[in-house]
């Protein structure tokens, strides 16, 4: 009982005990001994009882020390006042130099509620303004390199997962649909396919009825419900709250993700599988892909997770748009990527000699494109596959430097390329002939990009509108 903000629930509790066994502050004070003022410091959560005099005091009021200490409001005007206790404890209201509200009861609930609307928009404005563009980028770059620090490896949701996994009687193999719902199921929740979610969600959770809402039938890609489920179910398993910034979002986010691929590749299996494919010699991120059955991007993304931390091996993963603009990337081994000046990577264009972006030329594309490729930093070897989304094409890699190459199949691979970037001499920067060619006799219209992070929405979730999210809910809570 340390902070403040459960002295103040167990002072409210207090109160209920002592107003339900119909005691004035004296009356109580007196059965338990001592005076009337001390009790009423500690229903205001100024000061923190004894053990003894709590065991006393739950005595006088016919109820246990454990009902007292719960972390609950004991009912909904006592929650109403901790809630605006919290919001003008908050820094965002001290800064503005305001008096805080002293609630008596002589202040009414809807006064109090219209209050603490006030403080959810201060709140929500705050939120607002700090994640701008910049923001995001910085915050998705921290992230970036706190992940790298630790080989992108998160011991404890390795164990979370396989815990889980257990539970629900898997063993190995893919994950199946059947087993998903059964790690559901031991969780409190039912998994219902809705066609109407708001289009900004990929899933919704329902607290209350324990149901979580996905979209119908199959997402090309295979694993795409099975995820979501699981990143659903992972906001409850890692206790997340409402994100108090965009940098809690983005680690939310990364940690539900996480998740859900320990679950579809689980840890002991996975690190069995890639050990011995290392052993022969042949490892290769399609058969890691096919062995767990999920997508190739997944597949290469959960071997960042286990290749540095378990096989010794630094490498890199990149997702690389058909213009050459990274997507999706992580990097411990070195590979020179193009930055901005924030030293953010998101967005950026790749280098055009890399197997990223000559896969997309590649006639056979039914098979990795392996490619080697000097850079300034040294040579690396690639591993690349392309693929296609509505959106257009787009390509997964995963390289290693040129020494770790003997444990991939495609070593043997003739492909070479010379990269010099971030040298624009390299392949950014035209050919002088051309360059004097058409000097001054070309106009292209440029197509605007649209932002890689917009600031934070309407509503208190990143990217999701709660209106959406609670017709949503509403619209389903009877069936
Ligand atoms: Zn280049």
């Amino acid at each position: 009982m340390a902070t403040g903000i459960e002295l103040s629930t167990l002072g409210h509790r207090v109160r209920h005990h002592r107003l339900g066994a119909g005691l004035t502050l004296d009356e109580l004070g007196a059965r338990v001994g001592v005076a009337g003022s001390q009790l009423s410091l500690i229903e205001n959560g100024k000061r923190e009882p004894k053990l003894s005099l709590l065991q006393a005091i739950a005595d006088a009021t016919e109820t246990d020390v454990s009902d007292l200490i719960s972390g609950e409001p004991p009912n909904r005007r006592a929650a109403l006042e901790i809630e605006l206790e919290r919001a003008q404890a908050s820094p965002v209201f001290r800064r503005l130099g305001i008096a805080p509200v002293r609630v008596t009861k002589g202040i009414s609930d809807e006064t109090i509620e219209s209050l603490l609307g006030l403080h959810h928009e201060l709140q929500r404005r705050e939120r607002e303004a700090i994640a701008t563009p910049e923001e995001a980028r910085r915050a998705n770059t921290e992230l970036r390199l706190r992940m790298r620090d630790r080989h992108n490896y998160l011991a404890d949701i390795e164990r979370l997962a396989e815990k889980q996994l257990r539970a629900a009687g898997h063993t190995s193999g893919a994950l199946t649909h059947r087993t998903v719902s059964i790690m559901a199921d031991k969780l409190g929740f039912e998994l219902i396919y809705a066609g109407d979610l708001p289009s900004s969600t990929r899933s919704i959770t329902d607290l209350e009825n324990g149901r979580i809402y996905l979209p119908p039938a199959s997402i090309p890609g295979g694993h795409g419900l099975r995820s979501m489920a699981l990143q659903a179910m992972a906001h409850r398993l890692l206790g997340h709250t409402r994100p108090t910034d965009y940098a809690d979002f983005l680690q939310q986010r990364l940690e539900i993700n996480y998740f859900a691929a320990c679950c579809l590749m689980p840890e002991t299996n996975a690190v069995a599988f890639l050990q011995q494919a290392k052993k022969d010699r042949n490892l290769a991120v399609e058969d890691f892909r096919d062995a767990f059955g999920v997508t190739h991007e997944a597949a290469g993304m959960r071997m960042t997770n286990l290749v540095t931390q378990h096989l010794g091996i630094a490498l890199h993963f990149l997702r690389v748009d058909h213009n050459g603009s990274l997507q999706r990337v992580y990097e411990n081994d070195g590979l020179p990527l193009p930055m901005d000046v924030t030293g953010s990577v998101e967005g950026q264009i790749v280098c055009r000699k890399f197997s990223a972006r000559s896969a997309f030329s590649q006639q056979n594309r039914t098979t990795e494109h392996y490619q080697y490729t000097d850079t300034p930093a040294g040579t690396y070897w690639c591993s690349t596959q392309t693929g296609t989304t509505p959106d257009g094409e787009f390509s997964i890699t995963v390289g290693v430097p040129f020494d770790d190459a003997r444990w991939f199949r495609g070593r043997e691979s003739s492909a070479r390329a010379v990269s010099t970037c971030p040298d624009e001499a390299c392949c950014r920067r035209p050919a002088a002939d051309l360059a004097h060619r058409w000097d001054g006799k070309a106009w292209p219209s440029a197509r605007v990009h649209t932002q890689m992070f917009s600031p934070l929405p309407r509503g208190a979730f990143p990217g999701v509108d709660d209106s959406e999210v609670y017709a949503f809910l509403e619209r389903h809570a009877e069936g």
